[in-house]
């Protein structure tokens, strides 16, 4: 744990216990404060709070306008608050550079990232669809494409968590190499380091990803490419990873032990691969025994690899995918 240093993380304020609801309630998330926050410094932001509004407050939900969508009083249409929220972007953008992740409250007109009820003014007999975006939560994402957004409702899921955990740490590492100055050397480290991770979410990027690396001494605007390059990888890293990519993954791994591991070793590994992709045991296994024997047999190139160990063990992500 000591290892790693704590990375900051914009949430909405309510989730980590902030009476900031409109009833003057919170949704405190028991998992959020009490194991994401020994590893992370969460910044709480509330936008409706941040526009004025106050605690308690009268409460809103989404329309269709035409091809809009307004954040308006559920009593009184005519009262607005969809350019205050989304104009609350600009008062925290500061605070917002210093954050590597965010996560949301689900279900929010203001902080809902997606399937939030969007009402229908003219066909009120009509249920709410499920298709809208909270109004804060947009800007955000428009303002900031690279950084990692999750809601607290999705990190119940496994491979969600997981993979929202894996990407904040790796806009971290990111965002650290940018502030002690990105160089071509560092841009090509930066990617060595990720080659398994990248290759995990999804293979041909990662091919796409190394060629633009290929690129760094040869063109005329580095930063140019590194944008489109950290553009192109975070979205990547976006995908869910299944257990056949894992285990690929994991067989490319075993390749470097190929001349240290004994035929039983070998079998052994094997097996836990192919029990681990067909769902019998957690990715955690197969790892286990991967770093076992590299720390017996090891091998610089796989060392590097935050493959192996993307954030803390004791997050236990890996023991449930
Ligand atoms: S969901 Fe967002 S706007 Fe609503 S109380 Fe929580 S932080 Fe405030």
């Amino acid at each position: 744990m000591d290892e790693y240093e704590r990375i900051k993380i914009g949430i909405s304020a309510c989730l980590i216990g902030h009476e900031v609801r409109y009833d003057g309630g919170h949704k405190r998330d028991a998992y959020i404060t009490n194991t994401l926050g020994q590893y992370f410094d969460f910044m709480p932001l509330c936008p409706e709070v941040g526009v004025g509004l106050g605690v308690p407050r009268p409460t809103m939900h989404l329309v269709r306008m035409g091809t809009d969508i307004h954040a308006v009083d559920i009593k009184d249409a005519s009262i607005d608050h969809t350019e205050r929220l989304a104009g609350y972007i600009d008062k925290v953008t500061a605070q917002l550079a210093q954050v590597c992740g965010y996560i949301l409250k689900k279900n929010s007109p203001s902080c809902g990232m997606e399937r939030v009820k969007v009402y229908n003014l003219s066909r009120s007999n009509l249920p709410p669809e499920r298709d809208g975006t909270g109004i804060f939560a947009q800007t955000l994402r428009q303002r900031f494409p690279l950084l990692p957004v999750e809601e607290e409702g999705r990190l119940c899921d496994p491979v969600l968590r997981e993979n929202f955990i894996g990407r904040v740490f790796v806009y971290h590492r990111w965002r650290g190499l940018e502030a002690t100055g990105l160089t071509p050397a560092s841009l090509v480290d930066f990617h060595a380091d990720h080659k398994y991770i990248l290759m995990a979410h999804d293979q041909e990027q990662a091919r796409e990803l190394g060629q633009m690396v290929a690129q760094v001494g040869k063109v005329e605007n580095f930063q140019q490419l590194a944008d489109a390059y950290i553009q192109l990888l975070m979205q990547s890293l976006a995908k869910r990873v299944s257990r056949g990519q894992h285990a690929n993954v994991l067989q490319h791994l075993m390749g470097y032990l190929k001349a240290h591991l004994d035929a039983g070793d070998r079998q052994e590994l094997l097996a836990t691969i192919h029990q681990y992709r067909q769902g019998y045991v957690p990715l955690i296994v197969p790892i286990t025994l991967l770093k076992h024997h590299f720390r017996r047999h090891p091998q610089p190139y796989v060392e590097r690899q935050y493959y192996l160990t993307p954030h803390p063990g004791e997050l236990m992500l890996r023991n449930q995918l």
